[in-house]
């Protein structure tokens, strides 16, 4: 595997570690119980840690230098990358190790593959996550992906030897906007794991979260424009002024963004300090509950905890986090983009509205948060969803691509060899 921007056993909620670095890890793991051996190559970003680490059984985490060693902007990236596929090359090379496939994650850790196929010869599988074009039709002036990223995201629909798509809305712009040879796509959407995120008794995880009592909405994402936490604050305020409302009023419960606790206290990084500020300024400071980033062992007691998850991305892939919340029987307001209309069944396992609609969304979480028997029956919805994205299911779809790639890989290389066998 080659995730060069973002290590895959990173802390999550931070800006750049999120669905990617999830995916990678459990796909790891998952194949591992197939018998299959993983190295998961990333770039170096600090001097101190051991260039091959064990992870757990049959996964390694490998550390290639490219670049300082220290944190970068991924958009600074692209230039290191050559280095970065000369070094990983190297140490494969002096390692004795050969590879049957290579599978890269990202256009960045796409083009890196496609260099390191100079040296090593394996078939190259590319899944892109997100798509810039796909990014660029919903993202303001500032945010835009850059030309290049178009470019390379262009000519590695033809470089790699399989694109795995996470949906077939993936699939279609592929061959629509980047010419992609559809034999050449497999549309495989990422697992969950069905063990970890099942429904529990959802006022004993309010008691060990220490949440409130009253009408919860939980976000769990990145801070990154795409995931529409503006589109959410605003249509929280308008239920917070919502004189119709009766109860207590609903509070927003926000893990992600990294809060750093020592003897001091705790200090938000600058994403969450800069959120801080706009729900004081909406009037939310009391309504929004900023808990951080979360580890995975303890994201299932939110899910649990809270009566409705929003997702109100302006794009997603895939939304890892709409599903682990339906895997946990927790209904879901989402925007009706990209993966999350396929996973979200409208009206059965949640609501699915325009993104970018503070007033649609602040409508359907009304809903579901006054509706008791809707939300009862979403909760059987949702879970029965989520089943069919069980991580073993999935990683017999992903080991079918590869098989057939190092089949075929195998040969044209040896085709005596294959005969013969
Ligand atoms: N996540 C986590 N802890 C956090 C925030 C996020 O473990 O504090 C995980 C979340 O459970 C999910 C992933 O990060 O598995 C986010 O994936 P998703 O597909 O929803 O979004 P992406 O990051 O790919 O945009």
């Amino acid at each position: 595997m080659i995730s060069v921007h973002t290590s895959p056993f990173a802390e999550l909620g931070g800006r750049d570690a999120g669905g990617l670095n999830v995916y990678v890890r459990e796909l790891s793991r998952n194949l591992v119980e197939h018998g299959v051996a993983v190295d998961v190559y990333t770039r170096r970003t600090d001097r101190l840690s051991p260039q091959i680490t064990p992870v757990e059984d049959g996964v390694r985490l490998i550390q290639v230098e490219a670049g300082p060693a220290e944190p970068m902007d991924k958009d600074a990236l692209f230039c290191h990358l050559p280095e970065f596929a000369t070094e990983m090359a190297c140490l494969a090379i002096k390692e004795g190790l050969r590879y049957d496939v290579i599978h890269a994650h990202y256009w960045l850790s796409g083009w890196a593959g496609h260099l390191v196929r100079r040296y090593l010869d394996a078939p190259l599988v590319l899944m892109f996550h997100t798509l810039a074009h796909l990014k660029n039709a919903v993202a303001d002036a500032d945010h835009r992906e850059t030309p290049l990223r178009l470019q390379v995201e262009r000519r590695l629909v033809d470089l790699a030897d399989a694109l795995i798509a996470a949906n077939p809305d993936e699939r279609r712009e592929m061959i629509r906007r980047l010419d992609a040879d559809p034999t050449r796509i497999y549309t495989v959407p990422p697992g969950v794991d069905l063990d970890r995120f099942r429904p529990a008794d959802g006022w004993a995880a309010r008691r060990r979260l220490g949440l409130p009592e009253g009408p919860l909405v939980l976000f769990v994402g990145r801070i990154d424009p795409v995931k529409g936490i503006d589109t959410l604050f605003e249509a929280f305020r308008r239920l917070i002024h919502d004189h119709t409302w009766t109860g207590p009023a609903p509070r927003l419960v926000f893990v992600g963004g990294l809060i750093r606790i020592d003897d001091t206290g705790s200090t938000m990084d600058a994403d969450l300090q800069r959120l801080a500020a706009r729900a004081a300024e909406l009037g939310l400071a009391d309504h929004v509950l900023f808990h951080g980033a979360q580890p995975r062992e303890r994201l299932p007691l939110y899910y649990n905890a809270v009566d409705v998850c929003a997702v109100p991305s302006r794009y997603e892939s895939f939304g890892l986090v709409a599903v682990e919340a339906m895997a946990c029987g927790t209904p879901i307001v989402a925007s009706r983009v990209g993966g999350l209309r396929f996973t979200i069944e409208d009206d059965v396992s949640g609501l699915l509205v325009p993104h970018s609609d503070p007033a649609a969304l602040a409508a359907a979480l009304r809903r579901v948060l006054v509706d008791h028997q809707l939300r009862s029956r979403m909760q059987v919805g949702a879970r029965q969803a989520a089943v069919t994205y069980s991580w073993q299911a999935i990683t017999a779809a992903v080991l079918g691509v590869y098989d057939r790639l190092a089949a075929a890989h195998r040969a044209v290389a040896a085709p005596d060899e294959v005969r013969a066998s």
